[in-house]
């Protein structure tokens, strides 16, 4: 394994340049289409980047979610597939493989993260409980308030800064933590969850220490950990790189080390193994008992969980891919370069750097849009038309209304370009900086967003909105004038 385990390979000429340790050897074919075009499937699309068809699109970075490069050798394994309702060898393998992985030894296989989520909350969750966590997920809280739940936030001060220096924005609060078992009593806590790489503030990883506080904590208050382990792989990385006595241990100890302190594992294989499904572990044979028969109700039988036999032999290979430093690393390295490059050009982006993708801070791009203008949805439809490349709002109109029908205003406004694992080439990423450097350069011609149509629910979902003036036509007139007839 000697020097395979950092692929940011010195250059002649200085420059810190992620290089690929994989070569492509199935393609698919990109369409990079005219800007009239791309304003006309922008329109189509109501100003929201979930409503564009992938015909469309230059490059897709909405998301990590089940759409990371698979292995050859994940691709292989689905060949030996074995169809069987119940007691499939492809069950035995996965199981074994997430055993090794996690080290814990009962495995509830799921079709997707947020069936674990569903299953969870309905078996450990009751009328009036609080759950404490370093940030939710959308799906997280919604199944833990559907089961009576309710979810307290303590994140450090330093979370939600857009600029900072701080290795682990994802921590949990150790003195809030505390707090709350004095506050509510421990017996209205089934469990505190702490979540890898923390989606939405950013990616952002939680420390060991962090996590071996938490479970003190925990066990002080006779409580259970939930880890939600779905992007646990870069935060381990992360540990690798940042945390003071890890630099020399092994991705898999470190793995191991953090399932170590938690009762409850779970995840979406969607993003840890790159292929769909999900699996809640544990060691304890009275809280796999409690979950078992739920599972078979939601799920499937005990041995598919609602996946086909095929994804599960690719999960099996793909959780073990998961240990390999040159595998995991590879879109943390891609975001770090592409992160580093913006802020050095003074557009502010989320830093430090983390996993999944580049947060732009929309505020801070188009400080010249009201909140209620929408200034993430605006710079998502705007960075589209200019480039193909499409990204996810992850701001006010991600958010939702207050009883009155006035817009509860989102923390932060975020334009997320993901970066699945293996997919993008460091001359895209060039290409998607390049464009958004011209964007900033003429923030100014970009403006603000209104609804046309609002649904009541997840309205980011399937809502259609519409430019508040002729702003895209400016931006367009200004792309032409600068690229001519370019794309
Ligand atoms: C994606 C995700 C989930 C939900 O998983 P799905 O497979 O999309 O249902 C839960 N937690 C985190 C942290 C996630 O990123």
């Amino acid at each position: 394994m000697a020097n395979t385990n950092n692929n940011t390979i010195k250059f002649f000429s200085g420059e810190q340049i992620p290089v690929e340790l994989h070569k492509v050897r199935i393609v698919q074919k990109l369409f990079l289409k005219p800007i009239d075009e791309r304003m006309k499937a922008m329109e189509d699309a109501g100003y929201n980047t979930f409503l564009l068809n992938t015909k469309d699109i230059f490059l897709d970075m909405l998301t990590d979610s089940g759409t990371n490069a698979m292995s050859d050798n994940q691709v292989a394994s689905m060949l030996q597939a074995d169809d069987a309702y119940s007691g499939s060898q492809s069950f035995y393998r996965m199981e074994k493989a997430l055993q090794d992985v996690f080290g814990l030894h009962y495995v509830l296989p799921v079709h997707q993260g947020r069936a674990a989520e569903n299953i969870i909350s309905q078996v450990f969750i009751k009328e009036g409980d609080v759950i404490p966590m370093n940030y939710h997920f959308t799906t997280t809280k919604e199944h833990m308030e559907l089961n009576g739940g309710t979810v307290l936030e303590i994140y450090t001060d330093e979370a939600l800064k857009i600029k900072s220096s701080v290795p682990f924005k994802g921590n949990i609060d150790i003195e809030k933590l505390k707090d709350v078992f004095v506050k509510y009593g421990k017996e209205k806590v089934p469990f505190v969850r702490m979540e890898a790489s923390t989606n939405l503030i950013g990616g952002q990883p939680f420390s060991m220490q962090n996590m071996r506080d938490v479970k003190k904590i925990a066990d002080e208050n006779e409580t259970m950990v939930l880890l939600d382990a779905s992007l646990i792989g870069e935060n381990a990385y992360f540990i690798k790189k940042r945390e003071a006595g890890f630099q020399n241990a092994s991705i898999k100890d470190i793995l191991l080390e953090m399932c170590s302190y938690a009762d409850l594992v779970y995840f979406s294989s969607r993003k840890v193994s790159s292929t769909r499904g999900g699996g809640i572990l544990t060691n304890s044979n009275d809280l796999y008992m409690k979950m078992r028969d739920l599972l078979v109700l939601f799920e499937g039988f005990l041995t598919y969980g609602g996946m086909s036999v095929r994804e599960i032999e690719a999960m099996a290979v793909g959780i073990i891919e998961t240990c390999d430093d040159t595998i995991i690393n590879q879109s943390p390295l891609f975001i770090e370069y592409a992160v580093n490059s913006l802020d050095s050009a003074g557009i502010p982006v989320i830093t430090p750097s983390g996993a999944l993708g580049c947060h732009i801070d929309a505020m801070g791009f188009l400080p010249h849009i009201p909140q209620s203008d929408y200034p993430a949805g605006a710079l998502a439809a705007a960075l589209f038309i200019i480039s193909g490349i499409r990204g996810m709002e992850r701001g006010t109109v991600s958010s939702v209304r207050d009883k009155d029908g006035n817009d509860i205003l989102a923390d932060v406004e975020l334009l997320r370009l993901a970066f699945p694992r293996r997919v993008f080439t460091l001359s895209q990423t060039m290409f998607m900086l390049d464009r958004v450097k011209w964007l900033y350069e003429n923030r100014d011609l970009v403006g603000g967003l209104k609804w046309v149509e609002e649904p009541p629910l997840l309205r980011f979902f399937m809502g259609r909105l519409a430019p508040s003036t002729d702003w895209p036509q400016k931006l367009i007139a200004k792309f032409k004038e600068d690229f001519g007839d370019s794309l």
